[in-house]
């Protein structure tokens, strides 16, 4: 399989600060990466940079070929879940899950069947008219997913969405997440700083520091091959 999403030397600087230091990361169709690492590492500001809220100051980033670095948000066909729920309060669940549809003028009745198919999807079908603040903290990020999926985006980026959440609702939702994401083949980056969530839930791991990947691999080799004293403390595999 080839790569689906290729950055390529991204930087990033804010003022005289390197916060992207000539990122390189290649992403095949349906791999689930997580990217791992301390606050202020720059995870966020990644993921701002490949969905277009954020320019970058140098590289390229290519998705299924095409160099999109130079378009704005919504042609890029990317997903977004944030940490905190960026749901529209005065929105109901449907209206949630259909707002893209709707800004890309998909008429009514293909988005009711796609807002249902989803909330089958999240389990969620009971609250299609529930305002948000009616819904639990884990009820709000599956509408959240399920938002950011019904305009079928290529890849699909997660910032910590899971952080905000209790520990037994973290991981119910961490394993909804990856089956939802194996069921669409969706190309995913998850981000977090949980050593625990990126072991378990991802394909592959990169490990950032300042701005930078330090090591990437499959779960296991990262925590058992550290190639530094930072990957060794960072993943607790060291003694
Ligand atoms: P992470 O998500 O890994 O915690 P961020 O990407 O949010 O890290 O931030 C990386 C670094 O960039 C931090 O030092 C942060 O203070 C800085 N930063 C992020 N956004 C801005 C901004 N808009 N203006 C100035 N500095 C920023
Ligand atoms: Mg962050």
């Amino acid at each position: 399989m080839s790569d689906y999403l290729e950055l390529q030397g991204i930087r990033k600087r804010f003022g005289s600060a390197n916060v992207l230091d000539e990122v390189n990361l290649q992403i095949r169709e349906g791999e689930l990466v997580t990217l791992l690492g301390p606050s202020g590492c720059g995870k966020s500001t990644m993921l701002r940079c490949i969905a277009g809220l954020s320019d970058i100051d140098g590289g390229r980033i290519l998705l299924d070929g095409k160099d999109i670095a130079n378009l704005p948000p919504r042609s890029r066909e990317i997903g977004m879940v944030f940490q905190a729920y960026a749901l529209f309060p005065n929105l109901t669940v449907s209206q949630n899950i259909e707002y893209g549809l709707k800004m890309r003028g998909v008429d009514k009745a293909a988005r009711k069947s796609r807002s249902e198919e989803l909330l089958a999807i999240v389990e969620l079908t009971d609250k299609r008219d529930a305002y948000p603040q009616q819904l639990s903290g884990g009820q709000q990020q599956r509408v959240a997913l399920a938002r950011s999926l019904a305009v079928r985006p290529k890849v699909l980026l997660l910032d910590e969405p899971l952080s905000a959440l209790d520990a037994q609702i973290r991981k119910n939702l961490r394993s909804e997440i990856r089956a939802i994401q194996r069921q669409f083949n969706m190309t995913t980056i998850f981000v977090t700083h949980d050593q625990e969530e990126a072991l378990t839930l991802s394909d592959r791991v990169c490990l950032m520091n300042k701005g930078r990947i330090v090591q990437e691999g499959a779960p296991e080799a990262i925590y058992t091959k550290p190639r530094t004293e930072f990957v060794a403390r960072f993943m607790g595999s060291y003694n």
